[in-house]
Protein backbone atom coordinates (compact mmCIF):
# COMPACT_ATOMS: atom_id res chain seq x y z
CA UNK A 1 0.00 0.00 0.00
CA UNK A 2 1.32 3.96 -1.11
CA UNK A 3 1.16 6.06 2.25
CA UNK A 4 0.19 8.74 0.24
CA UNK A 5 -3.32 6.98 -0.73
CA UNK A 6 -3.76 6.19 2.83
CA UNK A 7 -5.61 8.02 5.95
CA UNK A 8 -2.99 7.58 7.94
CA UNK A 9 -3.03 10.89 10.20
CA UNK A 10 -0.25 10.62 13.08
CA UNK A 11 -0.01 12.57 15.95
CA UNK A 12 3.13 14.59 17.48
CA UNK A 13 1.31 15.14 20.76
CA UNK A 14 -0.14 12.86 23.46
CA UNK A 15 -4.09 13.13 23.27
CA UNK A 16 -5.08 14.65 26.46
CA UNK A 17 -7.92 12.22 26.92
CA UNK A 18 -5.16 9.35 26.66
CA UNK A 19 -4.14 8.48 30.16
CA UNK A 20 -2.06 4.70 29.04
CA UNK A 21 0.41 4.14 26.65
CA UNK A 22 -2.32 1.60 24.33
CA UNK A 23 -4.60 4.56 23.92
CA UNK A 24 -2.41 7.09 23.71
CA UNK A 25 0.11 5.37 20.61
CA UNK A 26 -2.94 3.46 19.03
CA UNK A 27 -4.38 7.33 18.48
CA UNK A 28 -0.83 8.89 18.01
CA UNK A 29 -0.23 6.43 15.56
CA UNK A 30 -3.17 6.53 13.60
CA UNK A 31 -4.91 3.26 14.45
CA UNK A 32 -7.99 4.67 15.83
CA UNK A 33 -9.72 7.62 16.89
CA UNK A 34 -12.92 8.31 19.38
CA UNK A 35 -16.61 8.82 17.43
CA UNK A 36 -18.07 9.22 21.07
CA UNK A 37 -17.29 8.67 24.61
CA UNK A 38 -15.84 4.59 24.33
CA UNK A 39 -16.98 4.63 20.89
CA UNK A 40 -13.87 4.06 18.48
CA UNK A 41 -13.76 3.97 14.87
CA UNK A 42 -10.81 1.35 13.25
CA UNK A 43 -8.39 3.67 10.46
CA UNK A 44 -6.57 1.49 8.04
CA UNK A 45 -4.06 0.44 10.05
CA UNK A 46 -6.43 -0.52 12.90
CA UNK A 47 -8.64 -2.83 10.86
CA UNK A 48 -5.43 -4.42 9.66
CA UNK A 49 -4.45 -5.41 13.22
CA UNK A 50 -8.01 -6.58 13.98
CA UNK A 51 -8.07 -8.45 11.13
CA UNK A 52 -5.08 -10.11 12.04
CA UNK A 53 -6.13 -11.00 15.41
CA UNK A 54 -9.44 -12.09 14.44
CA UNK A 55 -7.65 -14.54 12.12
CA UNK A 56 -5.63 -16.19 14.98
CA UNK A 57 -8.90 -16.71 17.17
CA UNK A 58 -10.70 -17.80 13.47
CA UNK A 59 -8.13 -20.68 12.77
CA UNK A 60 -7.76 -21.81 16.42
CA UNK A 61 -11.84 -22.07 16.81
CA UNK A 62 -11.85 -23.83 13.44
CA UNK A 63 -9.22 -26.30 14.85
CA UNK A 64 -11.57 -27.62 17.74
CA UNK A 65 -14.58 -27.72 15.57
CA UNK A 66 -16.22 -24.89 16.63
CA UNK A 67 -18.56 -23.38 13.56
CA UNK A 68 -18.38 -19.47 12.97
CA UNK A 69 -21.95 -17.81 12.77
CA UNK A 70 -22.85 -14.26 13.10
CA UNK A 71 -25.81 -13.01 15.10
CA UNK A 72 -27.84 -9.95 15.32
CA UNK A 73 -27.02 -7.14 17.52
CA UNK A 74 -30.41 -5.91 17.76
CA UNK A 75 -32.12 -8.38 20.57
CA UNK A 76 -35.98 -8.34 21.10
CA UNK A 77 -36.26 -7.86 25.23
CA UNK A 78 -38.83 -11.26 25.22
CA UNK A 79 -35.53 -13.28 24.84
CA UNK A 80 -34.20 -11.49 27.77
CA UNK A 81 -37.71 -11.46 29.72
CA UNK A 82 -37.11 -15.04 29.61
CA UNK A 83 -34.06 -15.81 31.59
CA UNK A 84 -34.60 -12.47 33.94
CA UNK A 85 -31.38 -10.61 32.55
CA UNK A 86 -33.71 -7.91 30.77
CA UNK A 87 -34.18 -7.15 34.64
CA UNK A 88 -30.50 -8.00 36.25
CA UNK A 89 -28.60 -7.16 33.79
CA UNK A 90 -28.38 -3.43 34.91
CA UNK A 91 -27.89 -0.48 33.27
CA UNK A 92 -25.04 -1.50 30.90
CA UNK A 93 -27.59 -3.16 28.85
CA UNK A 94 -28.37 -0.53 25.91
CA UNK A 95 -31.95 -0.79 25.26
CA UNK A 96 -33.90 0.93 23.09
CA UNK A 97 -37.90 0.70 21.15
CA UNK A 98 -38.92 0.08 17.22
CA UNK A 99 -41.45 2.56 15.80
CA UNK A 100 -43.57 -0.05 16.86
CA UNK A 101 -42.90 0.97 20.50
CA UNK A 102 -41.43 -2.46 20.43
CA UNK A 103 -38.27 -3.46 23.35
CA UNK A 104 -35.04 -4.23 22.12
CA UNK A 105 -31.80 -4.33 23.27
CA UNK A 106 -28.52 -4.10 21.78
CA UNK A 107 -26.33 -7.22 22.10
CA UNK A 108 -24.15 -7.10 25.28
CA UNK A 109 -23.70 -10.86 25.23
CA UNK A 110 -25.34 -13.34 23.02
CA UNK A 111 -26.58 -16.13 25.37
CA UNK A 112 -30.70 -15.63 24.75
CA UNK A 113 -30.09 -15.86 21.18
CA UNK A 114 -27.90 -18.43 21.08
CA UNK A 115 -29.56 -20.85 23.29
CA UNK A 116 -33.22 -20.03 21.61
CA UNK A 117 -31.68 -20.61 18.16
CA UNK A 118 -30.27 -23.95 19.17
CA UNK A 119 -33.46 -24.95 20.87
CA UNK A 120 -35.23 -24.83 17.46
CA UNK A 121 -32.55 -26.39 15.66
CA UNK A 122 -31.19 -28.81 17.81
CA UNK A 123 -33.44 -31.82 18.87
CA UNK A 124 -31.26 -34.91 19.07
CA UNK A 125 -28.32 -36.19 21.17
CA UNK A 126 -27.10 -37.07 17.51
CA UNK A 127 -25.86 -33.09 16.98
CA UNK A 128 -24.81 -32.76 20.40
CA UNK A 129 -21.76 -31.31 21.15
CA UNK A 130 -21.96 -28.42 19.29
CA UNK A 131 -19.86 -25.37 19.37
CA UNK A 132 -20.77 -21.92 17.62
CA UNK A 133 -19.21 -18.89 17.85
CA UNK A 134 -19.27 -15.28 16.78
CA UNK A 135 -16.58 -12.36 15.71
CA UNK A 136 -19.30 -9.72 16.25
CA UNK A 137 -19.70 -6.31 17.79
CA UNK A 138 -20.88 -5.82 21.40
CA UNK A 139 -22.59 -2.78 23.46
CA UNK A 140 -22.39 -2.50 27.14
CA UNK A 141 -23.35 1.30 28.56
CA UNK A 142 -20.03 0.54 30.59
CA UNK A 143 -20.08 3.32 33.83
CA UNK A 144 -16.70 4.34 33.28
CA UNK A 145 -15.72 3.83 29.57
CA UNK A 146 -11.95 4.17 29.65
CA UNK A 147 -8.50 3.48 28.42
CA UNK A 148 -9.46 3.28 25.38
CA UNK A 149 -10.05 0.01 23.42
CA UNK A 150 -9.39 -2.21 26.84
CA UNK A 151 -13.16 -0.14 28.05
CA UNK A 152 -15.23 0.58 25.66
CA UNK A 153 -18.82 0.70 24.98
CA UNK A 154 -19.05 -0.58 21.77
CA UNK A 155 -16.35 -3.06 21.22
CA UNK A 156 -15.33 -6.43 19.27
CA UNK A 157 -16.00 -9.43 20.62
CA UNK A 158 -15.19 -13.23 20.08
CA UNK A 159 -18.12 -15.33 21.76
CA UNK A 160 -18.39 -18.58 21.36
CA UNK A 161 -21.25 -21.47 22.96
CA UNK A 162 -20.90 -24.63 23.20
CA UNK A 163 -23.96 -27.30 24.15
CA UNK A 164 -23.58 -30.67 25.44
CA UNK A 165 -25.89 -34.13 26.80
CA UNK A 166 -23.66 -34.18 30.09
CA UNK A 167 -21.41 -32.04 32.29
CA UNK A 168 -18.33 -34.91 30.89
CA UNK A 169 -18.74 -33.71 27.35
CA UNK A 170 -18.51 -30.04 29.18
CA UNK A 171 -15.45 -30.75 30.46
CA UNK A 172 -13.95 -32.03 27.23
CA UNK A 173 -14.94 -29.15 25.44
CA UNK A 174 -13.76 -26.58 27.76
CA UNK A 175 -10.47 -28.16 27.85
CA UNK A 176 -10.40 -27.70 24.08
CA UNK A 177 -11.20 -24.17 24.54
CA UNK A 178 -9.04 -23.27 27.30
CA UNK A 179 -5.93 -25.06 25.23
CA UNK A 180 -7.16 -22.70 21.83
CA UNK A 181 -6.86 -19.68 24.19
CA UNK A 182 -3.86 -20.43 25.29
CA UNK A 183 -3.02 -20.88 21.44
CA UNK A 184 -4.18 -17.89 20.78
CA UNK A 185 -2.83 -15.41 23.36
CA UNK A 186 0.46 -17.07 22.76
CA UNK A 187 0.13 -16.46 18.78
CA UNK A 188 -0.84 -12.76 19.52
CA UNK A 189 2.66 -12.83 21.43
CA UNK A 190 1.22 -11.94 25.19
CA UNK A 191 2.72 -12.15 28.13
CA UNK A 192 -0.54 -14.01 29.71
CA UNK A 193 -1.56 -16.19 32.57
CA UNK A 194 -4.57 -18.30 32.86
CA UNK A 195 -6.27 -17.45 36.04
CA UNK A 196 -8.33 -19.44 38.23
CA UNK A 197 -11.62 -16.78 38.48
CA UNK A 198 -15.00 -16.53 40.54
CA UNK A 199 -18.38 -17.70 38.61
CA UNK A 200 -20.12 -15.31 40.80
CA UNK A 201 -23.53 -15.79 40.93
CA UNK A 202 -23.45 -19.08 38.85
CA UNK A 203 -22.59 -20.89 41.50
CA UNK A 204 -19.52 -23.33 41.41
CA UNK A 205 -18.70 -24.43 38.28
CA UNK A 206 -15.27 -24.11 36.72
CA UNK A 207 -14.54 -20.94 34.93
CA UNK A 208 -10.40 -19.05 33.89
CA UNK A 209 -9.75 -15.72 32.92
CA UNK A 210 -6.71 -15.10 30.60
CA UNK A 211 -4.78 -12.28 32.11
CA UNK A 212 -2.31 -10.42 29.81
CA UNK A 213 0.47 -8.98 31.99
CA UNK A 214 0.38 -5.09 32.72
CA UNK A 215 0.40 -2.52 35.30
CA UNK A 216 -2.66 -0.89 33.57
CA UNK A 217 -4.60 -4.56 34.51
CA UNK A 218 -7.67 -3.46 36.46
CA UNK A 219 -7.53 -6.92 38.12
CA UNK A 220 -4.72 -8.31 40.51
CA UNK A 221 -3.70 -11.88 40.18
CA UNK A 222 -1.63 -13.90 42.62
CA UNK A 223 0.42 -16.69 40.96
CA UNK A 224 3.69 -18.42 42.09
CA UNK A 225 6.96 -17.75 41.30
CA UNK A 226 7.81 -21.04 40.47
CA UNK A 227 5.19 -22.91 39.10
CA UNK A 228 1.94 -22.30 36.88
CA UNK A 229 -0.27 -21.71 39.46
CA UNK A 230 -2.69 -18.29 39.05
CA UNK A 231 -5.95 -17.09 40.20
CA UNK A 232 -7.34 -14.11 41.03
CA UNK A 233 -7.03 -12.57 44.27
CA UNK A 234 -10.24 -13.35 45.77
CA UNK A 235 -10.31 -17.08 44.16
CA UNK A 236 -6.65 -17.83 45.92
CA UNK A 237 -6.90 -20.31 48.86
CA UNK A 238 -4.25 -19.83 51.79
CA UNK A 239 -2.97 -22.72 52.66
CA UNK A 240 -2.64 -23.81 56.27
CA UNK A 241 0.87 -23.97 57.20
CA UNK A 242 1.06 -21.46 60.41
CA UNK A 243 2.71 -22.42 63.44
CA UNK A 244 2.19 -22.20 66.85
CA UNK A 245 5.21 -20.71 69.26
CA UNK A 246 6.18 -22.55 72.05
CA UNK A 247 5.54 -19.70 74.34
CA UNK A 248 2.74 -20.69 77.55
CA UNK A 249 -0.44 -19.20 78.02
CA UNK A 250 -0.14 -16.11 80.16
CA UNK A 251 -2.82 -14.77 81.92
CA UNK A 252 -5.81 -12.30 80.53
CA UNK A 253 -5.50 -9.12 81.30
CA UNK A 254 -7.51 -5.47 80.64
CA UNK A 255 -5.51 -2.77 78.73
CA UNK A 256 -6.74 1.12 78.38
CA UNK A 257 -6.13 1.44 74.78
CA UNK A 258 -7.65 5.70 74.63
CA UNK A 259 -8.39 6.62 70.80
CA UNK A 260 -6.52 3.55 69.58
CA UNK A 261 -8.77 2.89 66.70
CA UNK A 262 -6.81 0.99 63.83
CA UNK A 263 -4.87 -2.53 64.22
CA UNK A 264 -1.63 -0.88 63.05
CA UNK A 265 -2.26 2.20 66.18
CA UNK A 266 -3.65 -0.96 68.77
CA UNK A 267 -0.01 -2.89 67.46
CA UNK A 268 2.27 0.25 68.13
CA UNK A 269 0.66 0.97 71.55
CA UNK A 270 0.77 -2.33 72.90
CA UNK A 271 4.42 -2.73 71.36
CA UNK A 272 3.71 -6.13 68.98
CA UNK A 273 3.79 -6.79 65.88
CA UNK A 274 1.04 -6.55 64.00
CA UNK A 275 0.15 -9.94 63.61
CA UNK A 276 0.13 -10.71 67.11
CA UNK A 277 -3.27 -8.64 67.18
CA UNK A 278 -6.49 -10.46 66.26
CA UNK A 279 -9.03 -8.51 64.09
CA UNK A 280 -12.91 -8.86 64.43
CA UNK A 281 -15.48 -7.46 62.22
CA UNK A 282 -19.40 -8.25 62.30
CA UNK A 283 -20.81 -9.22 58.93
CA UNK A 284 -23.86 -9.42 58.46
CA UNK A 285 -24.93 -12.82 56.40
CA UNK A 286 -28.12 -13.20 54.55
CA UNK A 287 -29.29 -11.05 57.01
CA UNK A 288 -27.76 -13.12 60.57
CA UNK A 289 -24.85 -11.21 62.40
CA UNK A 290 -21.47 -13.28 62.75
CA UNK A 291 -18.16 -12.31 63.87
CA UNK A 292 -15.48 -13.15 62.07
CA UNK A 293 -11.87 -12.77 63.09
CA UNK A 294 -8.77 -13.08 61.63
CA UNK A 295 -5.07 -12.08 62.12
CA UNK A 296 -4.25 -8.60 62.57
CA UNK A 297 -1.90 -8.31 59.24
CA UNK A 298 -4.68 -10.13 57.08
CA UNK A 299 -7.37 -9.37 55.54
CA UNK A 300 -11.36 -11.23 55.65
CA UNK A 301 -12.33 -11.70 51.88
CA UNK A 302 -16.11 -11.95 51.85
CA UNK A 303 -16.26 -14.08 49.06
CA UNK A 304 -14.58 -16.85 51.12
CA UNK A 305 -17.14 -15.76 53.62
CA UNK A 306 -20.03 -16.32 51.34
CA UNK A 307 -18.84 -19.29 50.22
CA UNK A 308 -18.48 -20.43 53.67
CA UNK A 309 -21.79 -19.79 54.31
CA UNK A 310 -23.48 -20.82 51.29
CA UNK A 311 -25.33 -17.25 51.16
CA UNK A 312 -26.28 -14.96 48.98
CA UNK A 313 -25.92 -11.56 50.84
CA UNK A 314 -22.54 -10.80 52.30
CA UNK A 315 -21.92 -7.15 54.16
CA UNK A 316 -20.20 -5.61 57.24
CA UNK A 317 -22.65 -4.74 59.76
CA UNK A 318 -23.13 -0.74 60.63
CA UNK A 319 -21.46 0.74 63.71
CA UNK A 320 -25.21 1.03 64.72
CA UNK A 321 -25.60 -2.56 64.91
CA UNK A 322 -22.62 -3.64 66.39
CA UNK A 323 -22.60 -1.33 69.47
CA UNK A 324 -26.39 -2.42 69.70
CA UNK A 325 -25.48 -6.09 69.60
CA UNK A 326 -21.91 -5.83 71.23
CA UNK A 327 -21.81 -2.63 73.14
CA UNK A 328 -18.55 -1.45 71.25
CA UNK A 329 -17.34 0.02 67.78
CA UNK A 330 -15.66 -1.21 65.65
CA UNK A 331 -12.72 -0.24 66.52
CA UNK A 332 -12.79 -2.25 70.02
CA UNK A 333 -14.51 -5.44 68.80
CA UNK A 334 -13.00 -8.80 70.25
CA UNK A 335 -14.58 -12.53 69.72
CA UNK A 336 -13.99 -12.90 74.00
CA UNK A 337 -17.34 -12.81 76.48
CA UNK A 338 -19.85 -12.71 73.54
CA UNK A 339 -23.18 -14.24 73.96
CA UNK A 340 -24.12 -17.63 73.04
CA UNK A 341 -26.47 -15.87 70.11
CA UNK A 342 -23.77 -14.68 68.58
CA UNK A 343 -21.89 -17.14 66.15
CA UNK A 344 -17.40 -16.47 65.79
CA UNK A 345 -16.34 -17.94 63.09
CA UNK A 346 -12.23 -17.57 62.16
CA UNK A 347 -9.81 -17.88 59.84
CA UNK A 348 -7.72 -20.68 60.39
CA UNK A 349 -4.39 -18.97 61.25
CA UNK A 350 -6.14 -17.69 64.53
CA UNK A 351 -6.20 -21.05 65.15
CA UNK A 352 -2.30 -21.10 66.15
CA UNK A 353 -2.94 -17.53 68.01
CA UNK A 354 -0.93 -17.84 71.47
CA UNK A 355 -0.93 -14.75 73.88
CA UNK A 356 -2.78 -11.97 71.16
CA UNK A 357 -4.41 -9.31 71.78
CA UNK A 358 -8.11 -8.44 70.59
CA UNK A 359 -10.45 -5.53 71.21
CA UNK A 360 -12.35 -5.89 75.04
CA UNK A 361 -16.14 -5.06 73.47
CA UNK A 362 -15.68 -1.60 75.11
CA UNK A 363 -14.57 1.71 73.52
CA UNK A 364 -11.06 2.20 74.18
CA UNK A 365 -10.18 -1.30 75.96
CA UNK A 366 -8.45 -3.69 74.63
CA UNK A 367 -7.46 -7.56 75.64
CA UNK A 368 -4.18 -9.19 75.74
CA UNK A 369 -2.21 -12.67 76.54
CA UNK A 370 -5.63 -13.93 74.50
CA UNK A 371 -5.73 -17.27 73.81
CA UNK A 372 -8.42 -19.02 71.54
CA UNK A 373 -10.58 -21.81 72.45
CA UNK A 374 -9.30 -21.04 75.99
CA UNK A 375 -10.83 -17.69 76.29
CA UNK A 376 -13.34 -17.68 73.35
CA UNK A 377 -15.11 -20.37 71.73
CA UNK A 378 -15.06 -20.36 67.70
CA UNK A 379 -17.52 -22.59 65.96
CA UNK A 380 -15.92 -22.95 62.45
CA UNK A 381 -12.02 -22.53 61.50
CA UNK A 382 -12.04 -22.33 57.83
CA UNK A 383 -10.01 -20.45 54.77
CA UNK A 384 -11.28 -16.60 55.49
CA UNK A 385 -8.61 -14.06 54.36
CA UNK A 386 -7.06 -12.80 51.11
CA UNK A 387 -4.24 -14.28 50.36
CA UNK A 388 -1.00 -12.02 49.87
CA UNK A 389 2.47 -11.98 48.68
CA UNK A 390 4.95 -14.12 50.10
CA UNK A 391 2.88 -16.79 51.16
CA UNK A 392 3.22 -20.64 50.06
CA UNK A 393 1.52 -21.18 46.73
CA UNK A 394 -1.91 -22.88 47.16
CA UNK A 395 -0.10 -25.66 44.80
CA UNK A 396 2.51 -26.27 47.36
CA UNK A 397 5.00 -25.03 44.67
CA UNK A 398 6.37 -21.85 45.17
CA UNK A 399 5.75 -18.46 46.58
CA UNK A 400 2.69 -15.93 45.88
CA UNK A 401 3.60 -13.02 44.19
CA UNK A 402 0.84 -10.30 42.85
CA UNK A 403 0.69 -8.91 39.06
CA UNK A 404 -2.26 -6.47 37.35
CA UNK A 405 -4.07 -8.44 34.87
CA UNK A 406 -5.97 -7.25 31.77
CA UNK A 407 -8.99 -9.72 31.06
CA UNK A 408 -8.62 -10.45 27.64
CA UNK A 409 -10.54 -13.68 27.75
CA UNK A 410 -12.67 -15.74 29.32
CA UNK A 411 -13.91 -19.48 29.42
CA UNK A 412 -16.88 -20.34 31.62
CA UNK A 413 -18.76 -23.55 32.46
CA UNK A 414 -22.20 -22.33 32.31
CA UNK A 415 -24.33 -26.00 32.95
CA UNK A 416 -28.19 -25.73 31.95
CA UNK A 417 -29.22 -22.44 33.71
CA UNK A 418 -29.47 -20.68 30.24
CA UNK A 419 -31.04 -24.27 28.75
CA UNK A 420 -33.83 -24.82 31.05
CA UNK A 421 -35.14 -20.74 31.00
CA UNK A 422 -35.26 -21.11 27.45
CA UNK A 423 -36.60 -24.48 27.40
CA UNK A 424 -33.71 -26.21 25.45
CA UNK A 425 -33.65 -29.96 25.13
CA UNK A 426 -32.85 -32.88 23.23
CA UNK A 427 -33.76 -36.40 23.34
CA UNK A 428 -31.43 -38.75 24.45
CA UNK A 429 -30.43 -42.19 23.23
CA UNK A 430 -33.54 -43.65 25.17
CA UNK A 431 -35.71 -41.32 23.40
CA UNK A 432 -35.98 -39.28 26.75
CA UNK A 433 -36.17 -34.85 27.01
CA UNK A 434 -33.13 -34.24 28.27
CA UNK A 435 -31.68 -30.40 29.32
CA UNK A 436 -28.94 -29.07 27.39
CA UNK A 437 -25.72 -28.65 29.30
CA UNK A 438 -23.89 -25.36 28.00
CA UNK A 439 -20.23 -23.30 28.44
CA UNK A 440 -19.55 -20.10 26.94
CA UNK A 441 -16.36 -18.84 25.85
CA UNK A 442 -15.41 -14.90 25.21
CA UNK A 443 -12.34 -12.88 24.08
CA UNK A 444 -11.86 -9.31 23.66
CA UNK A 445 -10.50 -8.76 20.47
CA UNK A 446 -10.49 -5.37 20.16
CA UNK A 447 -9.24 -5.08 23.77
CA UNK A 448 -6.79 -7.91 23.15
CA UNK A 449 -5.45 -5.38 20.41
CA UNK A 450 -4.52 -2.64 22.85
CA UNK A 451 -3.20 -5.34 25.95
CA UNK A 452 -0.64 -5.83 22.91
CA UNK A 453 0.58 -2.42 22.51
CA UNK A 454 0.80 -2.52 26.40
CA UNK A 455 3.15 -4.89 25.63
CA UNK A 456 4.69 -3.71 22.41
CA UNK A 457 5.93 -0.48 22.93
CA UNK A 458 8.82 2.08 23.82
CA UNK A 459 9.51 5.58 23.64
CA UNK A 460 9.20 5.89 20.41
CA UNK A 461 6.15 4.22 19.43
CA UNK A 462 4.76 0.91 18.88
CA UNK A 463 6.56 -2.03 18.25
CA UNK A 464 4.44 -4.67 16.89
CA UNK A 465 4.87 -8.62 17.26
CA UNK A 466 5.31 -9.87 13.87
CA UNK A 467 2.31 -12.17 14.10
CA UNK A 468 -0.40 -8.95 14.29
CA UNK A 469 1.64 -6.11 12.47
CA UNK A 470 -0.61 -4.05 10.02
CA UNK A 471 2.09 -4.64 7.52
CA UNK A 472 5.50 -6.78 7.85
CA UNK A 473 7.81 -4.16 5.67
CA UNK A 474 7.66 -0.89 5.86
CA UNK A 475 9.77 0.95 2.85
CA UNK A 476 10.62 4.52 3.26
CA UNK A 477 11.91 6.61 0.28
CA UNK A 478 13.59 9.69 1.78
CA UNK A 479 13.24 12.07 -0.98
CA UNK A 480 11.28 10.97 -3.53
CA UNK A 481 12.42 13.95 -5.89
CA UNK A 482 15.93 12.50 -6.21
CA UNK A 483 15.25 9.82 -9.49
CA UNK A 484 17.64 7.37 -8.62
CA UNK A 485 16.18 6.95 -4.81
CA UNK A 486 12.26 7.04 -6.23
CA UNK A 487 13.00 4.22 -9.41
CA UNK A 488 15.33 2.40 -6.86
CA UNK A 489 12.22 2.40 -4.19
CA UNK A 490 9.36 1.50 -6.53
CA UNK A 491 11.51 -1.50 -7.97
CA UNK A 492 11.87 -2.88 -4.46
CA UNK A 493 7.66 -1.96 -3.67
CA UNK A 494 7.30 -3.99 -6.95
CA UNK A 495 9.18 -7.19 -6.20
CA UNK A 496 8.21 -6.98 -2.17
CA UNK A 497 4.09 -7.10 -3.41
CA UNK A 498 5.19 -9.92 -5.73
CA UNK A 499 6.95 -11.90 -3.22
CA UNK A 500 3.68 -11.58 -1.37
CA UNK A 501 5.40 -9.85 1.68
CA UNK A 502 2.78 -7.22 2.93
CA UNK A 503 4.52 -3.83 2.80
CA UNK A 504 3.62 -0.24 3.21
CA UNK A 505 5.53 2.33 1.22
CA UNK A 506 6.28 5.89 2.02
CA UNK A 507 6.26 7.56 -0.96
CA UNK A 508 5.05 11.17 1.08
CA UNK A 509 6.72 14.03 -0.10
CA UNK A 510 7.55 14.62 3.55
CA UNK A 511 11.03 14.93 5.21
CA UNK A 512 12.83 12.41 6.00
CA UNK A 513 13.23 12.85 9.75
CA UNK A 514 8.89 12.88 9.48
CA UNK A 515 9.46 9.86 7.63
CA UNK A 516 11.61 8.16 10.54
CA UNK A 517 9.67 9.38 13.12
CA UNK A 518 6.10 8.47 12.27
CA UNK A 519 7.48 4.95 10.79
CA UNK A 520 8.65 4.59 14.62
CA UNK A 521 5.15 5.38 16.12
CA UNK A 522 3.68 2.69 13.75
CA UNK A 523 6.10 0.13 14.64
CA UNK A 524 5.80 -2.35 11.57
CA UNK A 525 8.70 -4.91 12.68
CA UNK A 526 11.17 -4.36 9.09
CA UNK A 527 12.07 -1.16 7.84
CA UNK A 528 14.06 -0.38 4.86
CA UNK A 529 15.32 2.96 4.13
CA UNK A 530 16.22 4.29 0.21
CA UNK A 531 18.53 7.35 0.80
CA UNK A 532 21.69 9.02 -0.40
CA UNK A 533 23.31 5.25 -1.34
CA UNK A 534 20.25 4.18 -3.85
CA UNK A 535 23.06 5.16 -6.90
CA UNK A 536 24.63 1.99 -6.18
CA UNK A 537 22.16 -0.29 -5.10
CA UNK A 538 21.85 0.22 -1.55
CA UNK A 539 19.70 0.54 1.44
CA UNK A 540 19.28 0.62 5.05
CA UNK A 541 17.64 -2.37 7.00
CA UNK A 542 17.13 -1.61 10.43
CA UNK A 543 14.45 -3.80 12.82
CA UNK A 544 12.00 -1.92 14.78
CA UNK A 545 12.21 -4.11 18.04
CA UNK A 546 15.46 -4.27 18.57
CA UNK A 547 17.10 -1.37 16.62
CA UNK A 548 19.39 -3.32 14.65
CA UNK A 549 20.41 -2.23 11.61
CA UNK A 550 22.75 -2.95 7.95
CA UNK A 551 23.35 -1.76 4.78
CA UNK A 552 22.61 -4.34 2.21
CA UNK A 553 22.84 -4.21 -1.49
CA UNK A 554 19.37 -4.88 -3.70
CA UNK A 555 20.10 -8.03 -5.44
CA UNK A 556 20.19 -9.67 -1.50
CA UNK A 557 17.03 -7.33 -0.16
CA UNK A 558 14.48 -9.99 -0.96
CA UNK A 559 16.16 -13.13 1.11
CA UNK A 560 17.41 -11.22 3.56
CA UNK A 561 14.06 -9.69 4.55
CA UNK A 562 12.39 -13.77 3.75
CA UNK A 563 15.09 -14.71 6.72
CA UNK A 564 13.42 -11.95 8.88
CA UNK A 565 9.83 -12.27 8.77
P1 LIG B 1 -14.73 -7.00 32.65
O1 LIG B 1 -14.64 -7.64 33.99
O2 LIG B 1 -13.43 -6.48 32.14
O3 LIG B 1 -15.85 -6.01 32.54
P2 LIG B 1 -16.45 -9.06 31.73
O4 LIG B 1 -16.28 -10.08 32.78
O5 LIG B 1 -17.61 -8.16 31.76
O6 LIG B 1 -15.10 -8.17 31.65
P3 LIG B 1 -17.13 -10.99 29.67
O7 LIG B 1 -18.58 -10.71 29.78
O8 LIG B 1 -16.59 -12.27 30.16
O9 LIG B 1 -16.32 -9.76 30.30
O10 LIG B 1 -16.72 -10.74 28.14
C1 LIG B 1 -15.72 -11.49 27.46
C2 LIG B 1 -14.52 -10.63 27.12
O11 LIG B 1 -14.90 -9.43 26.47
C3 LIG B 1 -13.73 -10.18 28.32
O12 LIG B 1 -12.82 -11.17 28.72
C4 LIG B 1 -13.01 -8.95 27.79
O13 LIG B 1 -11.81 -9.33 27.14
C5 LIG B 1 -13.97 -8.40 26.76
N1 LIG B 1 -14.67 -7.21 27.27
C6 LIG B 1 -15.64 -7.16 28.21
N2 LIG B 1 -16.06 -5.91 28.41
C7 LIG B 1 -15.35 -5.12 27.55
C8 LIG B 1 -15.34 -3.72 27.27
N3 LIG B 1 -16.15 -2.88 27.90
N4 LIG B 1 -14.48 -3.27 26.31
C9 LIG B 1 -13.67 -4.12 25.66
N5 LIG B 1 -13.63 -5.44 25.89
C10 LIG B 1 -14.46 -5.95 26.82
MG1 LIG C 1 -17.89 -6.21 32.40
Amino acid sequence: MRQSQMLLPTLREVPADAEIKSHQLLVRAGFIRQTASGVYSFLPLGKRVLKKVEEIVRQEMDKIGANEMLMPAMQPAELWKETGRWDNFGPELMRFNDRHDREFALGATHEEVITSLVKDEVKSYKKLPLTLYQIQTKYRDEKRPRFGLLRGREFVMKDAYSFHDSFESLDESYKKMYQAYSNIFRRCGLNFRAVIADSGSMGGKDTHEFMVLSEVGEDTIAYSDTSEYAANIEMAPAVDTYEKSEESARELEEVETPDKKTMQEVADYLRHPLEKGLKTLMFKIDGKLVLVVCRGDHEINDIKLKNLYDADVVELATEQETRATIGAGFGSLGPVGVTEDIEVVADNAVKYAVNVSCGANKDGVHLVNVNPDRDFKVKTYADLRFIQEGDVSPDGEGIIKFARGIEVGHVFKLGSFYAEKLGASFLNDQGKAQTMVMGCYGIGVSRTLAAVVEQYHDENGISWPSNLAPYQVHLLALNMKKEEQKSLAESIYDRLLKAGIEVLFDDRKERAGVKFSDSDLIGIPVRITVGKQAGEGIVEVKQRANGEQQELHEDDLLQKINNMI
